[in-house]
């Protein structure tokens, strides 16, 4: 017996030493429970460390970790320059689709990153996290082909719903991060992040739902200001997607069985859900979609309800490059955190990040975009173009008296970094701008650092585009001089930098 016990014991210790980062193919075929999505999400963050990392942001009431996969270049770093997305799926757990199709979507972006254009531009231009499962407790309670939710796993493991537990304003219903910690963990990411843009995944129906309010109430309707641009986020899912774009999902359990173009912004009586909490209390704008009619449809429906889900998810993430982006900084070049930028004709204010740089989508249109920050002279640039699809660069570096006082210490500001570099040390200077290493870099990376430079140091260089490529890039020259943008008479012609010609 002994002599059995050892043959037996021995090859599995092998087997873990040996234990490798190799993901196996996608077969769409199976629900991952709580182990085997952990497995899977770590082996995905091993193999591709490059561009994705998975961290927890905290524990479910039941010990299970809340975990997030980050995907982007630097998937390790906080770094400037890149708008942040998120997704969050199974916030009800027995609406198990949008966990699965999560899981599918991180194995896409992954594999496809260096293959395909879209992805790769996508990855390399955004700072995407994906929550597969806000709610594990609960989808362990969920029964596979259960489409109307009669299981007990909807709630988390204190019977709380988890979507309408954001109400943190409304006593009657506040509860206890002992209650809800996969909330609690979830509002603290939210303010840490600042994200852009989001998409809150839901089941049961296949619709689309996005914040609305009426400025004093949130048990009643009315419009946002940035209504129209809710609608716009929300087409760009629901046009990608073949059932919601027929507009009649016929859902049989679902007393919506046809609903307009697919866009219904519902508010559920006394809960502040978790779009309405993004959109006012964090950066974020927020749409949720209800991805199928049953909310734990049989396995056998995945690889479809991944084809139908697919497009819609990319295009929406491709949404959070619309607009206008930019730093806000002093006149010494540091980026101010939590600086404030009010846009003309909405009511709606976002606020920078750590490093001073903001993202706030907007419509195609001309805008009066301020910037301000206490102790800080405010700042308005008047009719900012915006186009579609790509966001306009608008840099504020904002006068004060008091400037340099408000900043403690330069040396702990959050210094705008190459994204790249490898290993992090002591900042070589007090330089808002770290050493840079030397690398190739791409257009936008380029770009972007050089309307940084272009921010931080306007009493000497003026950047100006010469033309644009075949492809749209511009050919940017930046000049160096005392007396930047001014032609002289008899200057001799240098200290212009034509920086690249693209073919
Ligand atoms: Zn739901």
């Amino acid at each position: 017996m002994r002599i059995l016990w050892l043959i037996l014991i021995v090859p599995l210790q092998i087997l873990g030493l040996r234990r490798t980062n190799k993901v196996y193919e996608e077969t769409y075929k199976v629900y991952y429970n709580y182990a085997d999505m952990t497995d899977r999400l770590q082996r995905f963050s091993q193999k591709y460390a490059h561009i994705c990392s998975l961290v927890s942001i905290g524990q479910s009431v039941e010990g299970r970790e809340l975990w997030v996969t980050r995907i982007t270049t630097s998937p390790t770093a906080d770094v400037p320059g890149k708008p942040r997305f998120k997704y969050v799926g199974n916030i009800h757990g027995d609406e198990a689709l949008s966990r699965q199709l999560l899981v599918y979507l991180i194995e896409y972006l992954l594999t496809q990153y260096g293959r395909d254009v879209r992805v790769t531009e996508l990855v390399d231009r955004t700072d995407i996290y994906i929550m597969a499962s806000m709610n594990p407790d609960g989808f362990e309670h969920a029964v596979e082909g259960d489409c109307i939710g009669s299981s007990a796993g909807r709630e988390n493991a204190k019977h709380y719903d988890l979507d309408k537990s954001f109400s943190d304003e409304d006593k009657h219903f506040r509860k206890t991060s002992e209650d809800i910690p996969e909330v609690t963990a979830v509002m603290q990411w939210i303010l840490e992040k600042k994200f852009v843009l989001s998409g809150s995944l839901h089941g049961g129906s296949v619709m689309a739902t996005y914040p609305f309010y009426d400025g004093s109430s949130y048990v009643t309707s009315g419009l946002t200001t940035d209504d129209a641009l809710f609608r716009h986020l929300t087409r760009t899912y629901t046009e990608n997607h073949p059932i919601m774009k027929m507009n009649n999902p016929d859902c049989p359990e679902d007393p919506n069985k046809s609903f307009g173009d697919g866009i219904t912004n519902c508010l559920i009586l006394k809960s502040w859900g978790m779009q309405n909490y993004n959109y006012f209390k964090g950066n974020c704008f927020e749409v949720t979609f209800g991805l199928s009619c049953c909310k734990y449809p049989p396995a056998s429906q995945l690889f479809i309800e991944w084809t139908n889900n697919k497009e819609a998810l990319l295009a929406y993430i491709h949404q959070a490059h619309i607009g206008v982006r930019g730093f806000v900084m002093t006149r010494s070049g540091f980026g101010l955190p939590n600086a404030t930028i009010s846009i003309s004709g909405t009511d709606h204010n976002i606020t920078t990040w750590m490093f001073g740089d903001y993202y706030r989508l907007l419509l195609p249109g001309r805008y009066d975009i301020t910037a301000s920050s206490p102790g800080f002279l405010s700042n308005t640039v008047k009719n900012v173009p915006v186009i579609e699809g790509k966001a306009t660069l608008l840099n504020f570096t904002l006068e004060g008296p008091v400037e340099e006082m408000l900043l403690l210490d330069p040396s702990e500001q959050p210094m705008i970094t190459n994204d790249r570099l490898s290993t992090p040390g002591p900042p070589t200077s007090r330089s808002p701008i770290h050493t840079l290493d030397f690398q190739h870099h791409s257009y936008d990376d380029m770009e972007m650092f050089l309307q940084l430079l272009s921010a931080i140091h306007p009493s000497i260089t003026y950047l100006k585009s010469a033309g644009r490529s075949v492809q749209g890039r511009n050919l940017y020259v930046m000049e160096i001089s005392t007396n930047p943008g001014v032609d002289q008479q008899g200057a001799i012609a240098y200290g212009h930098i034509l920086l690249h010609t693209y073919t």
